[in-house]
């Protein structure tokens, strides 16, 4: 028999609510995982408790989700999803369905599932309920509706990313028929709300597998992610070198966009939804990754005072996966200057130079745009030689200007 090792926590949920004459199971993706011997992200429960009954028996809950069955049990200081069993009601737009029912069988529940790999459920008492062949696709390595493809993507067109952000984070195949019923659903995705396809599709980049973004465009879904997500294929040029870059969100995204102008791969992003400071840093990425950087402290200095530093780092990290030849070696070097520039505190940015805009209004100079320019000459000096970083010295050279 199969078992599991479900969390202390976890199972005297399921067992207090078993002792109340309720089913409890561990469900969905903690099984998947436990299964794969991955550490699942959390543990949630499925029972034939209602909502208002899970809360009689638990003394800390809060109302997650009341109307589709769930409720968070805090226990042990944690946090798990108890969610009653339910049916799916006919779904309105693609994505919500209209009504959810509660049903007090446990095969309903796992019907309305998506793949049959997050379609099990366990117990200790009950050992698992597997009753779509998820084992065999677990061990075949196989991802596959649960029930006819066509019927539950046209329900829900957000799982055909989930099928692809699957098959990446876990190195899975897609069954063929799950397969074509992606290329034909595909069209529904534009009812699909673009922060739920940015979620899948930045899972996806950052997982084992990211070159699995290529059935994204081969199964035609790409002109249905957003206007001009179309353009990013460009990308899949060498794609399988993703996976060895940092696993960080602007720097995977980067890798996909990285042949569009920096303005048109934020402008993916933004239509996508995702956060300014991931836009913002994707576009300077995508800027700065082909310009070689010189093996000269001054220049690097110059490139460094424009960006964070771990943005500076995630540039050296893809110019050594995108760019070959010679330069990679002049890469090494750069590499070690620039840690150098960083344990000898040199001044890379205006904010640390010994001058400020005020000892130049100490100095005479008048406050407005001019002063601006004669602090960016003294902070040239400044990332040319860090020994110009010297307060009697650009206060000096800062008369010139006057
Ligand atoms: P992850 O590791 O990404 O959390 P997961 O399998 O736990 O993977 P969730 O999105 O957390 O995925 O969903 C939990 C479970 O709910 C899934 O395993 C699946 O059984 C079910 N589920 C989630 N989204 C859908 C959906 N769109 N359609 C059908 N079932 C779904
Ligand atoms: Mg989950």
């Amino acid at each position: 028999m199969i078992t599991i090792q479900v969390p202390d926590a976890a199972g005297k949920i399921i067992k207090q609510l078993n002792t109340h004459g309720f089913e409890a199971y561990a469900v969905g993706g903690c099984v998947r995982d436990s299964l794969l011997l991955r550490v699942p992200k959390d543990w949630d429960i499925t029972t034939s408790a209602k909502p208002e009954q899970v809360k009689e028996i638990f003394a800390r809950t809060v109302d997650t989700g009341i109307l589709h069955g769930t409720v968070t049990v805090l226990m042990e200081h944690e946090a798990y999803e108890v969610t009653t069993y339910r049916i799916d009601g006919e779904y309105e737009d693609g994505r919500h369905p209209k009504s959810v029912e509660f049903t007090g069988n446990l095969l309903e529940d796992l019907k309305r599932r998506d793949f049959t790999i997050n379609a099990m459920a366990y117990s200790d008492r009950d050992g698992l309920v597997d009753a779509f062949g998820g084992v065999r696709d677990l061990d075949d390595g196989i991802i596959r509706c649960v029930g006819n493809p066509m019927d539950r993507f046209n329900e829900d067109a957000l799982r055909i990313l989930r099928a692809i952000r699957f098959s990446a984070q876990l190195g899975f195949c897609i069954e063929e028929d799950t397969n074509k019923a992606i290329s034909a659903i595909a069209p529904n995705m534009e009812k699909v709300s673009k922060e739920r396809i940015a979620v899948e599709l930045t899972k996806l980049l950052l997982s084992d597998y990211p070159e699995q973004m290529r059935a994204v465009y081969e199964s035609g879904i790409a002109p249905y992610v957003s206007t001009h997500f179309s353009a990013a294929q460009r990308g899949l040029f060498q794609l399988e070198k993703l996976k060895l870059l940092p696993s960080s969100k602007h720097v995977r995204w980067s890798g996909l966009l990285r042949f569009l102008d920096p303005k048109q791969a934020a402008g993916i992003l933004k239509e996508l939804k995702l956060d300014n400071d991931t836009v913002e840093q994707v576009r300077l990425l995508t800027d700065l990754w082909k310009r070689e950087i010189p093996a000269s402290k001054p220049e690097i200095r110059k490139v460094m005072s424009r960006i964070k530093t771990s943005l500076f780092e995630d540039l050296l990290s893809f110019q050594t996966v995108f760019l070959n030849g010679p330069y990679l070696e002049q890469l090494k070097t750069v590499g070690q200057y620039a840690e150098e520039i960083i344990n000898d505190g040199n001044c890379i940015r205006l904010k640390d130079m010994a001058v400020t805009g005020r000892d130049l209004i100490e100095s005479g100079i008048k406050p407005g745009p001019r002063m601006g320019e004669i602090l960016e000459v003294l902070f040239d000096e400044v990332i040319k030689n860090p020994d110009n970083n010297n307060r009697e010295y650009l206060l000096n050279y800062s008369k010139d200007f006057l």
